[in-house]
């Protein structure tokens, strides 16, 4: 398979690095999206300024607006909504990954769950390397919940439903 492109962050102070990895085959469960937009969170923002501790190196970025590129085996093939996915469609995802079955998720908050993962905050490895959003592609784990939107709704919009919109409704909700 082809490599992908991403933006390595080493370190405060040290601008981001340009590398080529080997892209993975998708896994059980997994999908890989190829990234079309990214924002710059605050909290992005507050890593690259070393004021946020993270596991370094990394990839950041969380908010992210994709299309699908392949399938994992044993894949739902449906959204958050139940919504068909095929692919090529364009689609977002929460910022973190879950195992559904654990106790937190099943009391309605998998952000507390078993096995939490969070997409642009991750150890970056040459086998575990498209978790962020500056990257050309991302590998979405099992326990990610994947909402397709509509190619009407621009995408510096779209990218901000998973984090920003998702916070000022858990705040105000
Ligand atoms: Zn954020």
């Amino acid at each position: 398979m082809n490599k992908g492109q991403l933006m390595m962050f080493e370190k405060p102070g040290v601008p981001m690095q340009q590398v080529a990895i080997q892209l993975p085959v998708p896994g059980p469960g997994e999908i890989l999206v190829r990234n079309k937009f990214a924002t710059i969170c605050g909290s992005d923002l507050h890593t690259y300024c070393g004021t946020r501790k993270e596991q370094l190196p990394t990839v950041l970025g969380h908010e992210i607006v994709g299309e699908i590129a392949a399938f994992g085996p044993d894949c739902l093939l449906k959204d958050q909504k139940g919504t068909d996915l095929f692919v090529g469609d364009r689609v977002t995802w929460s910022i973190f990954s879950s195992d559904p079955g654990s106790y937190y998720a099943l009391q309605g908050m998998p952000q507390k769950g078993e096995g939490l993962f969070k997409y642009g905050h991750a150890l970056f490895t040459e086998s575990d390397a498209f978790h962020g959003g500056f990257s050309e592609y991302c590998l979405l784990k099992q326990g990610t919940a994947v909402l397709k939107i509509p190619d009407t709704l621009p995408l510096s919009v779209a990218a901000t439903l998973n984090c920003a919109i998702a916070t000022v409704a858990g705040e105000f909700g």
